[in-house]
């Protein structure tokens, strides 16, 4: 199933329960503005290269349109449209004064050097800076993207409209970025992985905890939910999977991810295990946090966790959820479940207009309080109206913007 087709029955579903018109549906499923723009890009042996380079902004009725941009081979306006209304949707949830919005080039960047990135990324913005900008539409990164192509956009902004880091976040921690970004996706993971066991009634110290990706999501979940006093019994990335009942020692496999790019082949402290063995693990929470669509109509009836965060976007199709929903599996949304990082990126935006730092201790601080607060109010209207946390995520997404779409006014 497309991407694309799930989202729609997930609003779908939510606007049924919210008893949304036609008409404001069609509104709010189509997108302001859809570019498409040609990049060309000289080589470093000379040559020509030309690449399409695509920005959705979905929708603005809480504030400007913001959302990752990816660089990566499969990139096409269909992917780019899904993921920009996705976007609305999670603003809408954490209830930051923002709407939604995604872009994307079609390139390999591993195939690029890294001159070739910085002139594609030039160009990229040279085609689009006057459809984004702090008060518009807020890029960051994303698949394929890093902190320094970040640092490209802004200046290369800068040469059209002078000095605005609020033009787009995720930038180098010593280039307008904020210490606490890098982490903030993880950490939401976490701290909303605590607050669901709690609210389940589920003994949160010595929790079995198993994760799939061990990136920038992983390995931070891994890392605060081991400081919660939870069992790291599983990881697994795209090299290798590592189980260990007691508990893996998550300080060994991140220096061990570190000095080995990044990858976990080669641990030696658990058991190896596959992917399909990590999703159908006996565990307490199952953590995907790697790629979409890992659990289908296909696996869904072999995994054991009662508890499911969705780390990574749509990890879990609608046939599956539908399969997990009838076994009495809770599984936390991505919407809601991944919404740290974008909530970080907001408190960029906000240090780089006040022109001001906050420092750690506050940027975690907030986000903890944001995420919370979130999380309550799914949790209650999942409760009072019977209905799963997906649905009710989307509910108080939908429900948001469309009462925005009121507000402001259409006439
Ligand atoms: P990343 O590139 O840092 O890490 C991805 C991890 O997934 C790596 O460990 C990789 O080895 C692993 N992986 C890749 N293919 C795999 C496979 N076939 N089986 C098992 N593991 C595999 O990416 P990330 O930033 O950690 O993002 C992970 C997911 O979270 C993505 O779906 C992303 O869209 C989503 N997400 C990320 C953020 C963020 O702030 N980074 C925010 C919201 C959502």
């Amino acid at each position: 199933m497309r991407a694309s087709d799930a989202t729609a029955i997930y609003f779908a579903r939510a606007a049924d329960q919210l008893d949304l018109s036609a008409d404001m549906r069609r509104l709010l499923l189509t997108a302001r503005r859809e570019v498409q723009v040609q990049i060309p890009v000289e080589m470093d042996g000379g040559e020509l290269a030309t690449f399409i380079g695509y920005r959705v902004q979905h929708n603005n009725a809480r504030g400007p349109m913001k959302g990752g941009l990816r660089y990566h081979p499969q990139v096409d306006l269909d992917e780019v449209r899904t993921l920009a209304a996705l976007m609305t949707w999670k603003t809408a949830v954490v209830n930051i004064p923002y709407g939604g919005a995604k872009g994307g080039v079609s390139v390999d960047p591993a195939k690029l050097s890294l001159r070739e990135l910085e002139r594609l990324t030039r160009r990229f913005v040279d085609a689009i800076h006057d459809l984004f900008g702090p008060d518009v539409d807020i890029p960051a990164p994303d698949l394929g993207t890093t902190p320094e192509v970040m640092a490209w956009i802004m200046n290369q902004y800068g040469n059209y409209h002078g000095f605005a880091p609020a033009c787009v976040t995720g930038k180098p921690v010593e280039y307008h970025g904020i210490s606490g970004r890098d982490e903030a996706t993880g950490r939401g993971v976490g701290s909303l992985t605590v607050k669901l066991l709690s609210r389940l009634g589920r003994r949160l110290p010595g929790a079995r905890i198993a994760i799939q990706g061990f990136g920038n999501v992983g390995s931070h979940t891994a890392r605060f939910l081991k400081d919660a006093e939870c069992r790291i019994v599983a990881v697994s990335d795209a090299t290798a999977g590592f189980h260990r009942a007691e508990g893996l020692d998550v300080g060994d496999l991140l220096r061990h991810a570190q000095s080995h790019g990044g990858r976990l082949a080669g641990f030696t402290g658990g058991d190896a295990l596959s992917n399909a063995e990590l999703l159908a693990l006996d565990c307490d929470v199952l953590i995907p946090a790697a790629l979409g669509g890992v659990i289908t109509a296909g696996n869904a009836a072999t995994v054991r966790a009662p508890v499911i965060v969705e780390g990574a976007n749509a990890p879990v199709d609608p046939e599956a959820d539908a399969i997990l929903a009838d076994r009495g599996v809770t599984v936390l949304p991505d919407i809601l479940a991944n919404a740290g990082g974008v909530t970080a990126s907001w408190f960029e935006w906000v240090q780089n207009r006040q022109h001001y730092q906050w420092g750690l201790n506050r940027v975690r601080q907030e986000l903890d309080r944001i995420l919370g607060e979130a999380f309550e109010q799914v949790w209650q209207l999942a409760m009072s109206r019977q209905v799963t946390l997906r649905t009710a995520a989307y509910m108080v997404g939908v429900g948001r913007v469309a009462r925005a779409t009121v507000l402001g006014g259409i006439a």
